[in-house]
C-alpha cells in the first residue's frame, strides 16, 4: 500500500517499477503502452492532493539520483535527487539556487512538476530556475524538451512524460539572516513587509490581530551553522510557526515548554546567520493536510482578511494559523502564478481531523479574488475552473496529445483537471 506524506492519499498499485536509469524508465514506460495500462511517475509522494496516486503501474524514480554535471552557471541531476541532497551537493561547491524551498524532501522532479516554491518577492520557483529537462514520452522515447516546450513542461504535473533529468540554473552561494517577531496584521499584509526583504512570510491564527512575521535577507557575514542542540530549536519553532503551534502541542504536548523556550531565544537574539537552504529549512515535527491558493499579489490582503473572518464565522476547528507567502509571476503555463504577481495562502488541517470543510472555504474564498489552487495541495477544481483561469491550456492540451497520445501517464484526479 502507497501512501502520500500526509497519509491522505492511498493506492495500492498493481505493479511498482523502480528503474535504475532511464534505459529501465523507457522499457516501464514501453511495458506499459503495450498492456493497455496506466503507468504514473512517483516522487516523495509530498503532494497533498491525488497527484501521484497510482492505480495500475506507480513508477517509483528513487533510485535515479545523483548529479549529472555542474559547470557554467547551470547544474544537471537525476529526476529523483531529492532538493535536499540537490542544495548539499551544491553547497559543497560554494553554489546554491537562487530559489529556497523550506522543505528538503520532495524529489527536483516533483517539485518542478507542480511548481513548488518558496517566498522570495523577485525569485520564481524551482520549476522557474529550469533550464532544461529530458523527458520520456509516451510512445517510451526520450528527448531534451525543445525551447518551445520549455513553459508548458516546466509546470507539467506528469501529464506530458517521466522528467529523468532536471537542469536548473545556480548562482553562487549566499548567506541569509533570518529574524523573526509579533507585528500587527497590517502592517504584514503591506508590500513594505512583503516585497522588502529577500525572503518574507508571516502566519497568522484567526481571531488574532498579531501575527507572527518571519523574514530573511542577503549578508555577507560567514554563515555560523547551529549547534545540534540549536538546530533541533530551530526546527521546533520552525513547525510551531509553519506547521501549527497548537496541533503540534495536541500531539506532542510535553514539547510544548521548549518550543515555548525555544521561541523566546530566538526572538531574544533577534537572527539566525547561515547557508540560505539552512536558514529556513524547517523540516515538520507533526503532519498535516494542506489547500494553498495563488492570488493575484494585489488581491492579497483583503483574500486573507475575507478567509480570516470566514474561519472564524463559521468556528471551524482551527489548530494550524494560515501561512502567507510571495513570489513573482511564473513562466510555467500551469503554475499557480502563471503571468502575475502573486500572493500566496496556505491553510492547514491536523491529521486526522476532516480537511474538506477548510479545503472547501479556501476554496469559496480564496477562488472568488481569482486564487488559482497550488497543485500539490488539496483543492475541489477540476477542468472547468481550470479553462477559464489558464489562458495557455489549449497549447498545453494540445501538447499532451502529442507526447502522450494514448494517455499512459494519466490517473482519475489527472482526468478531472485536464479531461481524458
Ligand atoms: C512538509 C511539506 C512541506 C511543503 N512545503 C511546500 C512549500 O513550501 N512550497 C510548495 O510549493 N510546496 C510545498 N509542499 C508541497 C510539495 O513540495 C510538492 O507538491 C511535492 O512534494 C512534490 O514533490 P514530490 O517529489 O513529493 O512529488 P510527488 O508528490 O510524489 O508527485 C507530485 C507530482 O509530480 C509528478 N512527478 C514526480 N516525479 C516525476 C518525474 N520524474 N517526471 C514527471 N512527473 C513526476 C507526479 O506524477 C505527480 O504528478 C510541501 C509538502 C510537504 C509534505
Amino acid at each position: 500500500m502507497w501512501t502520500n506524506w500526509s497519509g491522505g492519499q492511498r493506492c495500492q498499485p498493481s505493479a511498482t517499477v523502480r528503474p535504475l536509469d532511464e534505459a529501465g524508465v523507457r522499457a516501464a514506460v514501453r511495458r506499459a503502452a503495450a498492456r493497455g495500462q496506466r503507468i504514473r511517475p512517483v516522487g516523495a509522494g509530498g503532494s497533498f492532493s491525488p497527484l501521484a496516486v497510482a492505480e495500475e503501474v506507480a513508477l517509483d524514480l528513487s533510485a535515479l539520483t545523483g548529479l549529472v554535471r555542474v559547470g557554467g552557471g547551470r547544474v544537471r541531476v537525476r529526476a529523483g535527487t531529492s532538493v535536499g541532497e540537490l542544495a548539499g551537493m551544491l553547497a559543497q561547491r560554494q553554489l546554491a539556487l537562487a530559489c529556497v524551498c523550506d522543505v528538503d524532501t520532495p524529489t527536483v522532479a516533483g517539485a518542478v512538476s507542480t511548481g513548488t516554491h518558496g517566498s522570495m518577492s523577485r525569485t520564481g520557483s524551482v520549476s522557474a530556475q529550469v533550464t532544461g529537462l529530458r523527458m520520456v514520452e509516451g510512445s517510451g522515447a526520450a528527448l531534451e524538451v525543445p525551447p518551445d516546450e520549455m513553459d508548458a513542461a516546466r509546470t507539467a504535473l506528469g501529464a506530458l512524460g517521466v522528467i529523468t533529468e532536471v537542469e536548473l540554473a545556480v548562482r553562487p552561494e549566499f548567506v541569509l539572516r533570518m529574524s523573526q517577531a509579533r507585528m500587527p496584521l497590517d502592517q504584514v499584509l503591506s508590500g513594505d513587509y512583503l516585497d522588502a526583504h529577500r525572503w518574507a512570510e508571516f502566519s497568522v491564527f484567526p481571531y488574532a490581530t498579531d501575527a507572527l512575521a518571519r523574514w530573511a535577507d542577503e549578508v555577507t557575514d560567514h554563515p555560523a551553522p547551529p549547534s545540534a542542540m540549536r538546530a533541533q530549536q530551530r526546527r521546533l519553532v520552525r513547525s510551531a510557526a509553519v506547521g501549527g503551534g497548537v496541533a503540534l502541542g495536541r500531539t506532542v504536548p510535553r514539547l510544548v515548554p521548549a518550543i515555548n523556550r525555544a521561541a523566546t531565544r530566538l526572538n531574544g537574539s533577534g537572527s539566525a546567520t547561515d547557508l540560505a537552504h539552512r536558514v529556513l529549512l524547517a523540516r515538520p515535527v507533526v503532519r498535516w493536510e494542506e489547500s494553498e491558493w495563488a492570488l493575484p499579489r494585489a488581491a492579497l490582503a483583503d483574500g486573507v482578511r475575507e478567509l480570516l473572518a470566514a474561519i472564524s464565522e463559521r468556528e471551524l476547528d482551527v489548530g494550524f494559523p494560515l501561512e502567507v507567502r510571495v513570489g513573482p509571476a511564473e513562466p510555467g503555463w500551469l503554475h499557480p502564478a502563471y503571468g502575475r504577481n502573486t500572493g500566496w495562502v496556505a491553510v492547514h488541517t491536523a491529521a486526522g481531523v476532516d480537511p474538506e470543510p477548510m479545503t472547501q472555504l479556501a476554496s469559496e474564498v480564496l477562488g472568488a479574488h481569482a486564487g488559482r489552487p497550488h497543485w500539490g495541495k488539496r483543492h475541489p477544481w477540476t477542468i472547468s475552473e481550470l479553462a477559464p483561469a489558464y489562458p495557455k491550456l489549449d497549447d498545453f492540451l494540445a501538447l499532451r496529445d502529442r507526447r502522450d497520445p494514448d494517455r499512459v501517464f494519466t490517473n482519475p484526479h489527472l482526468d478531472t483537471l485536464l479531461g481524458p
